[in-house]
């Protein structure tokens, strides 16, 4: 299959095949090979590594990887596409999966097709109703990966790259940064892709770290997702959920933050991921 991609081929294999794309499936093919080379250069790929990627659809990203990377596991949800590959791809160090990225075993997957421990990377053009739990589950998982990079909508990686005061700071934020280092790779406009969708876009890469903080990760994000649960509340109030959840009293929160030298009438949007960490475990405590 051509690495060239472009509008006219890309119409041209749709139209041959019978096929149309799918909306629920979150299917925005690249058409600009400058941005295909862009988000593949930034995997710093090498001939030792094997790629996970997620949603080939047809085939922009993988065939370009497939060229420097040992092996290239694709997986595909839609039965149509994955035909269509079959039959256009031809270099034995890609293996198409069929069957939902949120669903497979990875490991599991990998190791099927003679994976032992080689470098891992993870490169996607993600379908974008599934970005959130696909890089969660990458990042959540025990593989080995020596990066992560992924397209992803605009407002999603401006909310993953943020930091504590700004509007896009939130439950994503610390997610991700507990996980990883997170860095922008690109922002793309909306006329990179067939069809064209209705938001732009950015690629975003991460590299995994071991977590910065040591608070229990459980608790730690329950103390987040609640500081978070209405922003506009002061941190002191956001907390008072945990006086049920983990039974303990307004007067422990508010020694818990005393301790952890945060003021009582801050938004959760103030705090940094360390910030949490030490308030964590202080509002452990008293537990
Ligand atoms: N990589 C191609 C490109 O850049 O042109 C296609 C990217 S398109 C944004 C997303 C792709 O993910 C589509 O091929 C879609 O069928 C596939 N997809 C959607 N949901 C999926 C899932 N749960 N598991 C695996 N693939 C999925």
């Amino acid at each position: 299959m051509s690495k060239i991609v472009n509008p006219s081929l890309v119409a041209k294999i749709m139209k041959e095949r019978g096929f149309n794309t799918k909306k629920r499936f979150g299917q925005n093919f690249l058409i600009d090979q400058n941005i295909v080379n862009r988000i593949v250069n930034s995997a710093e790929l090498e001939k030792d590594d094997w790629v996970i990627e997620i949603g080939p659809g047809l085939g922009a990203l993988t065939t370009l990887m497939s060229e420097v990377a040992q092996c290239v596991v694709a997986m595909e949800i839609d039965t149509h596409l994955v035909s269509i590959l079959e039959e256009l791809i031809d270099q034995p160090n890609i293996n198409i999966v069929e069957g939902d990225a949120l669903a497979i075993d990875w490991e599991k997957c990998l190791t099927g097709h003679g994976w032992k421990d080689e470098p891992l990377k993870l490169v996607a053009n993600l379908p974008y109703y599934l970005t959130t739990p696909l890089i969660m589950k990458a990042l959540e998982s025990d593989l080995p990966f020596k990066s992560v990079v992924v397209m992803v909508q605009k407002e999603v990686a401006e909310r993953i790259l943020a930091k504590p005061n700004s509007k896009d700071f939130g439950v994503l934020s610390l997610a991700v940064q507990y996980y990883s280092e997170p860095s922008l790779v690109a922002n793309v406009p909306r006329t990179v892709f067939i069809p064209s969708p209705a938001v732009d876009s950015a690629v975003i890469k991460l590299k995994p770290i071991s977590p910065l903080v040591d608070a229990p990760r459980k608790e730690l994000f329950e103390v987040i997702r609640a500081s978070f649960q209405q922003r506009r509340k002061t941190i002191r109030n956001a907390l008072k959920p945990l006086i049920k959840s983990w039974g303990i009293s307004s007067e422990q929160i508010d020694d818990a933050l005393a301790r952890a030298k945060i003021e009582s009438n801050v938004r959760g949007e103030c705090l940094a991921l360390e910030d949490y960490g030490v308030l964590t475990k202080e509002l452990m405590r008293g537990v």
